[in-house]
């Protein structure tokens, strides 16, 4: 029987840079670059063309970056690179990242016809002043123009992506465009607070910084967003991400959960065979470097690094990590390993045990970075 595995794409290009983005994309790049760019990625591709016989792809997640701003015709020719390398299987979940303001009809038939069956669609707020502070290119108007073109192409699982704790953001306008994106109805929710990242525009702004709410409304914000989406029928299935049942991302899941996965493009990350690495992030590198050189920073798995990665992973998402699980994968009981740390925190009220299952209790979530880094093992 074949083995499962998840496949990455990386597109780099943005119709310009966002004030607060330290992801791996740049703005304004030419025709000829990204036609460059994409020729390089189709030979990285084939490259895998033995591996990829012993495997089925149960997902595929096309980000970036923003890959729907790839001018017609291109997604085209990068599935159909895809499809002659890796058989899908039947319920394979492809997602493809795209942002407001440039999603056509024609586009969206192109995906729809490439295999296409999950949109993620990057909104950030439904207040036009908050998308302008934040840099982005579109305004809210734009946003539900492409939302429902979506509809109209026949996507029916489609992400909006929200931010919250934005400088000067007020409970209320994050309550409104929860409020907004509730009303469209998307089967996936995703709502990540702002972080501030060293070198970008917002990190040097000390107006903006200085405007930036506070921790208590930030965990206000979030306790905000579960009522009103579980109340609405969305489901918490990871720390920031909402499901109506039946939608979580399945992509994301295989993360969280130690599947395998291999990431194509500039600075992708993949974690197959043992292994985890990821592409070369300098573009000229990446363009004109062998195949052989376009990994860096390959580490090799231990048992310790995956028991850690089992638990700090697998303690995002709401329904915990399994102690029966466990045990089958490392042939030793959790408690034997982490004994003392779990029943600390079960003390103290952040973890709590729901039958075979350790999890985050509400309390916990909110320290969740701090519990995370005290399930990492010393390297023997
Ligand atoms: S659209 Fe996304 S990837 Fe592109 S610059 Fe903005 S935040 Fe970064």
């Amino acid at each position: 029987m074949k083995k499962k595995i998840s496949l990455y794409i990386h597109i780099p290009f943005c119709v310009k840079k966002c004030d607060y983005c330290d992801f791996l994309s740049f703005g304004g790049c030419s025709e000829q670059e990204q036609k460059a760019y994409l020729t390089r990625l189709f030979r990285e591709m084939a490259c895998y063309q033995e591996v990829a016989k012993e495997y089925k792809v149960e997902s595929v997640f096309v980000g970036g970056g923003t890959p729907s701003m790839l001018q017609e015709g291109l997604m085209e020719q990068l599935f159909h690179q895809l499809y002659s390398v890796w058989e899908l299987a039947e319920d394979a979940e492809v997602t493809l990242e795209c942002n407001p303001g440039t999603l056509t009809a024609r586009k969206l038939a192109e995906y729809r016809t490439c295999g296409v069956n999950r949109l993620s669609i990057g909104l950030q707020s439904a207040n036009n002043e908050e998308l302008k502070l934040l840099g982005r290119i579109h305004n809210y108007d734009q946003f539900v123009a492409n939302f429902k073109l979506a509809r109209e192409a026949g996507f029916r699982n489609i992400n909006v992506d929200i931010m919250a704790a934005l400088p000067g953001q007020t409970q209320n306008s994050f309550g409104k465009t929860l409020a907004k994106v509730v009303d469209l109805q998307p089967e996936h929710i995703s709502v990540y607070s702002l972080i501030i990242e060293e070198g970008t525009p917002f990190a040097e702004n000390e107006e903006l910084l200085a405007s930036l709410p506070s921790e208590v409304m930030e965990r206000r914000m979030y306790k905000y967003t579960k009522t009103i989406l579980n109340s609405m029928g969305y489901d918490r299935y990871e720390i920031s991400n909402y499901a109506k049942p039946g939608y979580a991302c399945r992509h994301n899941q295989v993360y969280w959960t130690g599947g395998e996965y291999l990431g194509f493009g500039l600075g992708a990350a993949s974690y197959w065979n043992g292994m985890r690495f990821e592409n070369t992030k300098d573009w000229e590198e990446y363009l004109s470097g062998s195949d052989e050189n376009l990994r860096k920073n390959v580490i090799k798995d231990t048992k310790n690094s995956r028991m850690e990665e089992f638990m700090f992973l697998g303690l995002r998402m709401m329904q915990g990590v399994s102690k029966i699980e466990f045990e089958m994968r490392f042939g030793i009981p959790m408690t034997d390993i982490y004994g003392t740390v779990i029943q600390d925190y079960v003390e103290q009220g952040f973890l709590c045990w729901d039958g075979e299952y350790l999890k985050l209790t509400e309390a916990g979530i909110d320290v969740s970075n701090v519990i995370m880094a005290d399930f990492l093992l010393d390297e023997q």
